[in-house]
């Protein structure tokens, strides 16, 4: 019922006292690899919750995409539609220092690969599916693509991260579109004046979208259609690791819009995901089921 379309990578995490300066070799502590990419955190997320959910991807015939196929099965979630080969699987090469502040290389490798061809090859599955959920860690050519084969009636939901200016062809078609506050600064682009987020989700809203709804983090988040602006309270919880709470949001709001719930009522159960996500390490690992969080 859910199909998500986007990136698949495997993130190598090496903890560091320094990280190192241009020419400059330093030693770390032992390699961390982790699934993740937000189009597979996304259908991890879902397929916890207990979404049916299948991804179109392509990763490389090597280690890491296994890695990533595992994760994506254990969830859950149907490979069918993971198209493997033509390049290595994504990598993110991060280090980390003992602040927590990190550098990050990333290669998209396989995720650049996955074109409107493989999309137009996947018809059946994106008419399969009630809602359709894409990212932009794969070529925009691709997202354009999936836009323009979605089935009649179905919903389409898009997290413009990392943020460009969108197509209005797409923003058309999103419903809803989902930010953080610096995708939708890099929307909006000059537009952007004022600091209330509210406003973003206005301005944002008249730039062609359904619907649009800005996360705010620790303050819960944002949901704007036709009848104005609602708020969605945050749930307060100890946050240990922010990493995939976006993407994990975002799968609980697509699950939550094809089974039927209002925009705000949706929006709520994706705070309680979003809010679970950031109590544990990890993007994957951290995802709650809808049990744990008394869905
Ligand atoms: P991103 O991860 O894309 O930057 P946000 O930081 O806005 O997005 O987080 C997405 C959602 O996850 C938020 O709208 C909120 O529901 C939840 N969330 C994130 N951080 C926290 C936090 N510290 N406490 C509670 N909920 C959080």
């Amino acid at each position: 019922d859910l199909l998500v379309v986007g990136s698949a990578n495997a993130d190598l995490v090496i903890g560091v006292e320094r990280r190192p300066a241009a020419g400059e070799t330093v030693l770390g502590g032992d390699l961390a690899v982790h699934p993740g990419g937000k189009g597979a955190n996304q259908a991890v997320a879902a397929g916890r919750l207990g979404a049916r959910t299948a991804l179109l991807a392509r990763v490389g015939d090597d280690g890491h995409g296994r890695l990533l196929l595992d994760s994506l099965r254990a969830a859950g979630v149907d490979t069918a539609g993971v198209l493997v080969g033509g390049a290595p699987t994504g990598v993110a090469l991060i280090t980390v220092d003992p602040s927590g502040d990190n550098s990050i290389v990333v290669s998209p490798g396989a995720n650049f690969r996955l074109v409107p061809a493989d999309v137009r090859a996947a018809v059946p599955l994106l008419h399969a599916s009630r809602v359709v959920s894409a990212q932009l860690e794969i070529p925009l050519e691709t997202v354009v693509e999936v836009v323009r084969n979605l089935a009649p009636g179905s919903r389409f939901v898009l997290n413009p991260s990392p943020p460009r200016p969108l197509p209005a062809e797409v923003l058309a078609a999103c419903d809803p579109l989902i930010v953080n506050e610096h995708e939708a600064r890099v929307i909006l682009g000059d537009a952007c004046a004022s600091e209330d987020p509210a406003d973003w989700a206005r301005l944002l809203l008249a730039a062609g979208p359904r619907s649009v709804v800005v996360t705010l983090g620790a303050e819960g988040a944002l949901v704007c259609d036709g009848s104005g602006v609602r708020r969605v309270p945050p749930v307060t919880v100890d946050a240990v690791d922010t990493t995939g709470a976006g993407d994990a949001f975002t799968a609980a709001l697509a699950w939550r819009l094809g089974a039927g719930d209002a925009p705000a009522e949706a929006a709520a159960c994706a705070a309680r995901v979003g809010a679970a996500a950031v109590t544990k390490r990890g993007a994957q690992e951290s995802y709650p089921t809808a049990a744990e969080v008394g869905l």
